[in-house]
C-alpha cells in the first residue's frame, strides 16, 4: 500500500517568516510535526511519501504512485487544499484528511472521501482497520481526548531535515483558558495532556541526530498550561538533559503572559535552555480583554511584565488584534506607543477574526455578522467588525509603519537593549559558528548592510552593538533580519491596505 502525506501550501502572513527564511537559504519554518506522527502510525508495512508543498511541489508522478492521499490543514491552509484535491482528483485518487481544519469544517469540503476527525490517536485505527478490509466510512470522530503519551515519535526520516529552521516539538494539547477568539479548547479540551519527560527527550534525541538544529520549538499552544506537572517533571529533565549536553539547541514556545509572576517556573525556563517566548496581549483595553474572556492578561501591568520578561533573558514575540467590538479611534496610536514601549522584538499585528469552531465565530454568526471566506492572512477577516472597514485599514496601515518600518524597529530595539539584564544562567546556550556557516554569515551581513530599505538602520544597529553589546552581536544580525522581515511584511500590506481611500485615522490620531 503506497500512502501519500501531503501538508497543503501555507498562505503569506508574518508567522510564516518567508523573508528571514530567504535570507538564511531555509525553505520553512517549522516541520509539519502532526503529519509526522500520523505516519508513525501507519501500518509498517505501508510505504510511506511525505510532500510538504512548502517545500516542494506535489508531482503527478507523486500522485499517481499512491493508493491512498492523506491530507493534514489546519484553518490558515484553507487557500492550500483546493489545488492538492484538484490535483489527486485528477486522478481518480481516494483523499483522507484530518487534523483542526476538517475537524471543524468537513462539510465545506465535499471532494474528500474519507474525514479523520479530531486526534488521531483515537480516530485513525479504526479508519486503516476499515480501510484494509475494503469498507471505509466517510466520517471517523471522537468525543474523548487521547493520552498523549501513547503518541509515537514522529518520523522524521520522511522530510529532509535542513529544510526547516526550526525543529519541533509537542509537549502538551489543551489550554485552561478560555479565549473566545481561539479554537485550542474545542479541539483539545481545557485540561491540559502532556507527554513524559522520556518521550519530550527522546524526539530531542532524533532531532539532533543527523542535521542539528540550532533552535527547536516546543509546538504547545500554552506550554505552561499544566504548569504543575511542567515544574515537576519536564523542566527538571530538561536541565539535566541540557546539562549532559555540552551543545544543546535553544527552546522557543508559545506561553501566557502570568509566566512573568513566577519568578522560579522564569528560571527553570532559561535553565532548560528556552530563550524566546511568544505571548498573546491581543489588546491593551482592559475592557476589550474582559469581552475576549483574556482574563489571564486582565488586572495587570503587561507593560512592566513584558519588560520584567525580557529582563531575564528571554526574547519576545507579542500578539495583538484591532477590530475588537469596543476599539475606538485612538487603538491604533496607543497601540503603536505601547509596543514601542515595550522593546519587544517581534510584533504580530491582525484584525480580529473569528475561526470556525470558536465562541467568537458563535457569537458573529448569532448577530449575523459573518462573512464566507476564512484565512488567516492579516489584513483580511471573516467578520463585520464595528469599526469601518476604511477606518479599520487605514489604522491597520498605520499601525504597520509604526511598528515594521526600520526606524520604530531601530528604536524598539534600543529600548530592548536599554533594559537592564538580571538573570545569570548556568549553562547558557554557546552558539558555536562552524567554518561552513562563515559564508553564510558573512553573505547575510553584506545583504543587510547594503540593502537600500534597511540597510542605513542596520548599520546603526550594528555599531551600536559592536560598541555597547560586543557579546551580542548574533543578536544583532538577527535584529537586522527581523528588521528587513517586518519592512516586508509592511510594505506588502500597506498595498492591499491602500485599495481603501480613507485614510481618517491617520488623520486623526497621528
Ligand atoms: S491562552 Fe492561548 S491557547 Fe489558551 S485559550 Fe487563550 S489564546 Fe487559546
Amino acid at each position: 500500500m503506497n500512502i501519500l502525506l501531503v501538508y497543503p501550501e501555507m498562505p503569506q502572513t508574518y508567522f510564516k517568516l518567508d523573508n528571514i527564511l530567504k535570507i538564511l537559504g531555509k525553505k520553512m519554518s517549522f516541520a509539519p510535526v502532526g503529519l509526522l506522527t500520523v505516519a508513525s502510525m501507519l501500518p509498517k508495512e505501508w510505504n510511506k511519501k511525505l510532500i510538504d508543498k512548502n517545500v516542494k511541489p506535489l508531482l503527478d508522478s507523486d500522485v499517481e504512485w499512491a493508493d491512498l492521499v492523506m491530507i493534514s490543514a489546519m484553518n490558515a491552509h484553507v487557500p492550500g487544499i483546493a489545488p492538492v484535491i484538484e490535483q489527486c482528483k485528477k486522478f481518480n485518487k481516494k483523499i483522507a484528511a484530518g487534523g483542526p481544519l476538517f475537524t471543524h469544517e468537513h462539510l465545506k469540503f465535499p471532494e474528500i472521501d474519507y474525514f479523520i476527525l479530531n486526534e488521531a490517536e483515537i480516530t485513525l485505527q479504526p479508519f486503516i482497520n476499515d480501510f484494509i478490509a475494503g469498507k471505509p466510512k466517510k466520517i471517523y470522530s471522537s468525543k474523548e481526548f487521547a493520552s498523549v503519551t501513547e503518541s509515537p515519535l514522529p518520523d522524521w526520516s520522511l522530510v529532509n531535515k535542513n529544510d526547516y529552521a526550526y525543529g519541533t516539538v509537542q509537549y502538551s494539547r489543551g489550554c485552561p483558558y478560555m479565549c473566545d477568539f481561539c479554537d485550542v479548547t474545542a479541539l483539545f479540551g481545557r485540561k491540559p495532556r502532556v507527554k513524559t519527560p522520556e518521550q519530550v527527550i527522546a524526539e530531542l534525541e532524533i532531532l539532533l541526530n543527523n542535521g542539528k538544529f540550532e533552535n527547536i520549538i516546543f509546538a504547545d499552544d500554552n506550554f505552561m498550561g499544566n504548569k504543575r506537572v511542567l515544574k515537576s517533571e519536564l523542566l527538571p529533565a530538561l536541565i539535566e538533559w541540557r546539562d549532559k549536553h555540552k551543545y544543546a539547541p535553544a527552546f522557543s514556545t508559545q506561553i501566557t503572559i502570568n509566566v512573568a509572576d513566577d519568578e522560579e517556573l522564569m528560571q527553570m525556563l532559561l535553565e532548560a535552555g528556552f530563550r524566546q517566548l511568544l505571548i498573546g496581549i491581543e489588546s491593551i483595553s482592559e475592557e476589550s480583554l474582559k469581552l475576549m474572556r483574556k482574563n489571564q492578561n486582565t488586572g495587570r501591568n503587561i507593560l512592566a511584565d513584558l519588560h520584567k520578561i525580557q529582563q531575564r533573558g528571554f526574547l519576545l514575540m507579542t500578539g495583538y488584534i484591532v477590530g475588537l467590538d469596543d476599539d475606538k479611534e485612538t487603538v491604533f496610536r496607543d497601540q503603536v506607543n505601547f509596543i514601542q514601549e515595550s522593546g519587544v522584538i517581534m510584533n504580530i499585528i491582525n484584525i480580529l477574526k473569528a475561526p470556525p469552531g470558536t465562541e467568537l465565530y458563535d457569537r458573529m454568526e448569532r448577530e449575523n455578522r459573518l462573512l464566507p471566506e476564512f484565512d488567516f492572512v492579516e489584513s483580511r477577516s471573516n467578520i463585520i467588525t464595528k469599526m469601518k472597514p476604511e477606518v479599520l485599514a487605514s489604522g491597520l496601515a498605520y499601525v504597520m509603519g509604526g511598528v515594521y518600518s526600520p526606524q520604530a524597529a531601530y528604536e524598539r530595539y534600543m529600548k530592548y537593549f536599554g533594559l537592564e539584564k538580571k538573570s545569570k544562567v548556568r549553562n547558557p546556550i554557546q552558539r558555536k559558528i562552524t567554518l561552513a556557516e562563515i559564508p553564510t554569515i558573512f553573505r547575510i551581513v553584506r545583504y543587510l548592510t547594503f540593502d537600500k530599505d534597511v540597510g542605513k538602520h542596520f548599520r546603526k544597529l550594528m555599531f551600536y552593538v559592536w560598541k555597547h553589546e560586543r557579546q551580542n552581536l548574533d543578536k544583532g544580525v538577527l535584529f537586522g533580519m527581523i528588521m528587513q522581515h517586518q519592512f516586508e511584511q509592511w510594505k506588502r500590506l500597506e498595498k492591499v491596505l491602500n485599495e481603501y481611500p480613507v485614510n481618517t485615522v491617520i488623520e486623526k490620531v497621528a
